[in-house]
C-alpha cells in the first residue's frame, strides 16, 4: 500500500535492486520523493532506502500491472535489464536473454505506464548503441548522439537498447508521454557488481588489485590498449536527474570524456591500493577498440556536464572493493 504525503512526488524505480537503481532510490529520498522501487532480487549490497521495496518479475505484464495498481506514480525510472560487462554481453552466449528479456520488461513498463497514465518517464539506454565501425581506433574523438545512425551496434544488448529508446520514442510521438533517455556510457562506483562475471571494468580492475599479492599480477583481457570513458555514479545521478527535470527527451550521452586505456585502468587502481603488480595479457571478451563521450550536447541541452576526475571516484571505489574483498577472505 502506498503511504505517501500529499505533497511528496512519487517514483517508481524499476532495477532498484541494481547499482543505479539502488544509488537513484537513496539520491530521490534525499529530494524528498516517495519511493517504491522493483526489481527481481534484492540489492546484494546494502539495504534499500526505499519507501518499499517490491519483488517480482517485470517480463509478467501482470506483475507490472501489480506494482502501479493503486497509485499514479508522477515519474517512473527504468533501469530493469538483463546486462553485465563485456564478460557477460560479448561472449555471445547471453544474446537470447538479453534480447527477450529487457525488450519484454520495456514493452511492459511502456504499456502499463500509458494504461495508467504515468507520463513522466526516464529511460537508461547505453553507449553500446553506438556503430562498431566508428570505434575501431583508440583515441576515439567523441561519440555525439547523432552518430548513432545508419545504425550498426556490436552487441545485441547495444541493439535492444535501440530498439527500446525508438519504442519509447514512439510513445511520446503517439500518447503523448513525457519521455527523457540517457546513454550512459560506463557507469562505475560503490555498491556495485564486483565479481561473478558480469562487473564492468572499474570494478574487475579494483577487485583484481585488491585481491592481488604485492609483487604479483593481474590478467588483463586483450593488449589493454582498448580505450573508455567511465563516470563516477554521483554524476551519473546528476545527470538523470538534470533530464528528468528538463523539457530534452534526448537521448543525451551521460559519460565522461576524460580517455583511459585498460591498462591505465590498471594501473591507476595499482596506484591507490600503493601495490606494484605486472599486467598479464590474456585472451577475452573485447567490445570495440575505442568509445568516448562527446559531451556538447549535454552542455547544450541541460547547460551541466560532467567534470569529476576518474580518480576521485576510483580512490572510493577502490576502498569499498577492498573493504568487501577483505570481508570474503
Ligand atoms: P544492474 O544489473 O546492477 O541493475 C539492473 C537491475 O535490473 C538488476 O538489479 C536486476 O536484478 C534487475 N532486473 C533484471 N531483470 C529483471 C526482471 N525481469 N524483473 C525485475 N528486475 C530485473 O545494472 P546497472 O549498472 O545498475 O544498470 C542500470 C541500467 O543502466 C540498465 O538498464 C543498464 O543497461 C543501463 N546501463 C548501465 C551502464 C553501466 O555502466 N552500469 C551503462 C550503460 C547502460
Amino acid at each position: 500500500m502506498c503511504a505517501y504525503r500529499p505533497e511528496q512526488k512519487k517514483a517508481l524505480v524499476c532495477g532498484a535492486g541494481g547499482f543505479i537503481g539502488g544509488h537513484l532510490v537513496t539520491r530521490l529520498k534525499n529530494e524528498g520523493y516517495f519511493v517504491r522501487g522493483v526489481d527481481i532480487k534484492n540489492h546484494e549490497h546494502k539495504a534499500t532506502d526505499a519507501d518499499e521495496f517490491i519483488l517480482g518479475d517485470l517480463r509478467e505484464q501482470a506483475f507490472c500491472r501489480k506494482i502501479t495498481s493503486d497509485t499514479t506514480f508522477d515519474e517512473l525510472y527504468q533501469l530493469a535489464a538483463d546486462m553485465g560487462g563485456a564478460g557477460y554481453i560479448f561472449t555471445g552466449e547471453h544474446d537470447a536473454d538479453v534480447m527477450h528479456n529487457s525488450a519484454t520488461i520495456n514493452l511492459n513498463m511502456a504499456a502499463v505506464a500509458r494504461e495508467r497514465g504515468i507520463k513522466k518517464i526516464f529511460y537508461s539506454s547505453s553507449a553500446c548503441i553506438y556503430p562498431a565501425v566508428i570505434q575501431t581506433e583508440t583515441d576515439n574523438p567523441g561519440l555525439r548522439e547523432t552518430d548513432a545512425y545508419p545504425a550498426g551496434p556490436d552487441s545485441e544488448y547495444g541493439w535492444e537498447k535501440l530498439f527500446s529508446e525508438r519504442m519509447y520514442l514512439s510513445f511520446m510521438r503517439n500518447y503523448n508521454m513525457d519521455i527523457h533517455i540517457a546513454r550512459f556510457h560506463n557507469i562505475f562506483g560503490p555498491y556495485g557488481t564486483w565479481e561473478g562475471g558480469k562487473e564492468m571494468a572499474p570494478a574487475a580492475m579494483c577487485r583484481k588489485v585488491a585481491e592481488a599479492p604485492g609483487g604479483g599480477e593481474i590478467e588483463v583481457w586483450g593488449d589493454g590498449e582498448q580505450t573508455r570513458t567511465f563516470l563516477y555514479i554521483d554524476e551519473c545521478l546528476e545527470g538523470i536527474r538534470r533530464l528528468m527535470e528538463s523539457k530534452v527527451s534526448g537521448p543525451v550521452n551521460i559519460g565522461s570524456d576524460e580517455l583511459i586505456s585498460i591498462n591505465g585502468l590498471a594501473n591507476m587502481a595499482m596506484d591507490i591500493a600503493g601495490k606494484k603488480l605486472s599486467i598479464k595479457h590474456i585472451q577475452g571478451p573485447l567490445g570495440v577498440r575505442g568509445r568516448s563521450s562527446e559531451n556538447s550536447y549535454i552542455l547544450k541541452a541541460l547547460g551541466w556536464r560532467p567534470t569529476a576526475k576518474q580518480i576521485d571516484g576510483m580512490r572510493s571505489t577502490y576502498a569499498w572493493i577492498e573493504g568487501e574483498v577483505k570481508k570474503r577472505a
